[in-house]
């Protein structure tokens, strides 16, 4: 039986007014957001590694982004909300993917190839995702525990794509509602936890360093 199969618990962070704080095992890949990570005696879980410097997931890059985010949604804009929602998330699916690359061997080279290759987010969730995983995405999530996340995030994409574009198909959709600044509030909180646990099961697994 793979290590992957048998997961070690993860432990999310506590809930602030900002993005989540997780500790990353430099050795594994772990990601934990118990407080007891911050020292640096407390072992590894998953691979014993302790006495080395642990770094902080999300990076201050999308802890920025993150943090304007929230001034938007308190100014009550839903369009801004729901548009930068949208690009942090496919930003993180891009880290993910990139870090289940990077554990399967991939150099930085591959990659950037890869990614470079495949900039749709369909094709990304659809076929990068499950050559990698073995796994459907939506199957994973449910999995996980987020069975309603990849429906909520393509339908919120969808509304973010007709109001860019102004979709002469759809008609155009003159505002995003405030409801859905809203929903998109939520769907990222979701995703940051989704995103430990899918870095748990397929990066830090146990059986490679990364
Ligand atoms: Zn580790």
């Amino acid at each position: 039986m793979k290590p992957s199969q048998q997961p070690h618990k993860t432990v999310f962070a506590e809930s602030t007014d900002g993005a989540p704080t997780y500790w990353e095992c430099p050795n594994c890949g772990f990601l934990s957001g118990d407080p007891r990570f911050l020292d640096l005696e407390h072992a590894c879980p998953v691979c014993g590694a302790k006495g080395v410097e642990r770094r902080r997931f999300p990076s201050d890059r999308i802890r920025r982004l993150d943090a304007r985010i929230r001034e938007y949604q308190t100014q009550g804009d839903g369009e801004i909300v729901v548009i930068l929602v949208m690009a942090l998330l496919e930003t993180i699916l891009e880290d993910i993917l990139d870090r289940i690359m990077e554990a399967h061997g991939a150099d930085l080279k591959v990659r950037s190839v890869v990614m470079d290759a495949e900039r749709s987010i369909g094709v990304r969730i659809g076929k990068i995702f499950p050559s990698l995983t073995g796994e459907e995405f939506e199957d994973a999530a449910a999995e996980l525990g987020y069975r309603d996340f990849p429906r909520r995030w393509r339908s919120m994409r969808e509304a973010r794509n007709a109001f860019i574009h102004d979709s002469p198909f759809n008609g155009p959709r003159e505002r995003l509602d405030a409801g859905m600044g809203a929903d998109a509030m939520v769907l990222l909180d979701q995703a940051y936890r989704l995103f430990v646990l899918l870095n748990n099961k397929f990066v830090a697994d146990g059986s490679r360093r990364v």
